[in-house]
């Protein structure tokens, strides 16, 4: 029995290990927060203000990075970069907004640092423009969103479900005509998220402005800036590591929650809110089909799993309206976890027939066991 509770003990020892890897990467390199906006219009396409006036706005109003998506157009970004830029403090990253039309319905998706221009799409169904737009633009070098799913209720959430190489969608958008909470039966766009959430296929919802109007603020009716934003968590302010940030999931988005941490572990989500004036918070914690898995009264919330949500993402709603979005992460399902005991509890018990037949040493067979589990 001392030889089995040693092989288990090891396999065990093992498991832990293997956990605390994932959790904590020895080699990981400094993270910090960049705040940008990644849908932004200019003169040289229906925006109001020239790219130097537009990108000005940006820097004086407390971001990091902003990306220029013009309508079939890539904005130069180097004079820009020359003019604003600042090590770790500033970035413009150039962009498209890829304009292309399904029938009569209008499909946007943007290009994040694109190499050159992407034509707009063609295609019978809004499926296949979708699909033609993101692959015109991985094929450039960019990084796909998909923008606006009901501006001219043009993509349904099958459609959206089904578009292969894309992780992120506008679950915001901060234009006045986009439609961003549903209605008369079309369901709003973090009812569509938990959908395709729920579908199996891990999509991460971004806040953008969608800006054309620096010339009359305080007008509803325009699509001014400072609407909706993501907070970007990345070892250095480059194009590259913002955007391989954004494909990760590691970042928020928001329309005016400020968080301190995000933390994910294997078996939690913590949030912690930065409190503001004096606003109060409710952090709601979402899985499967949209359930409100739990939710705190206070600014700082971990949630662990049980292993039957599917997945958890996390929303902080502000006492005056304002929104933080925490993106999702998959669950692993309990029974997944438990197999993987199983299995190490049977590599464990067979160490010990191994040793109880070969009549060596504790130390060589478990060794052997624990090498034939990894
Ligand atoms: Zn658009
Ligand atoms: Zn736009």
């Amino acid at each position: 029995m001392r030889l089995l509770g040693a092989g288990l003990g090891v396999c065990l020892a093992a498991l832990v290990t293997t956990l605390t890897a994932q959790e904590a990467p020895a080699s990981a390199p400094a993270m910090r927060w960049f705040k940008g906006n990644t849908h932004t219009h200019t003169l040289n396409s229906d925006g109001d203000s020239t790219p130097d006036d537009v990108v000005r706005w940006y820097r004086e109003h407390g971001y990091q990075f902003l990306v220029l998506t013009d309508h079939n157009f890539v904005t130069g970004v180097d004079g820009l970069n020359a003019l604003h830029a600042a090590d770790d403090k500033f970035l413009v990253v150039k962009g498209e907004e890829v304009t292309s039309r399904a029938g009569e319905k209008p499909i946007h998706v943007n290009g994040l640092d694109v190499a050159r221009r992407v034509e707009p799409a063609t295609g019978a169904t809004v499926g296949e423009v979708l699909q033609r737009a993101v692959d015109g633009i991985r094929s450039a070098s960019g990084v796909p969103h998909i923008n606006h799913p009901n501006f001219g209720w043009a993509i349904t959430s099958e459609e959206l479900q089904q578009v292969r190489n894309n992780r992120l969608f506008e679950v915001f958008n901060g234009h006045p005509q986009v439609n961003n909470e549903g209605g008369g039966g079309v369901p709003g766009l973090e009812e569509v998220w938990d959908r395709i959430l729920t579908s199996g296929t891990l999509l991460y919802g971004i806040a953008v402005d969608d800006a054309h109007h620096f010339k009359r603020p305080g007008d509803p009716l325009a699509s001014g800036p400072g609407r909706g934003w993501v907070t970007v968590r990345a070892p250095r302010l480059e194009a590259k590591a913002l955007l391989a940030a954004l494909e990760q999931g590691d970042f928020y988005a928001s329309t005016g929650v400020v968080l301190d941490d995000v933390a994910t572990t294997a078996t939690a989500l913590a949030v912690k809110v930065k409190v503001e004036g004096t606003s109060k918070y409710r952090i709601r914690f979402i899985g499967r089909g949209g359930k409100v898995l739990r939710e705190a009264t206070e600014p700082t919330a971990t949630y662990t799993f049980t292993g039957d949500e599917g997945y958890v993402r996390a929303k902080v709603l502000e006492s005056n309206g304002r929104v933080a979005w925490v993106q999702p992460v998959k669950v692993a399902q309990k029974t997944a976890r438990a197999s993987v005991g199983l299995w190490l509890a049977v590599a464990g018990l067979g160490a010990f027939v191994l040793i109880r037949r070969q009549g060596r040493t504790l130390l060589e067979p478990t060794k052997d066991a624990t090498s034939a589990s990894v």
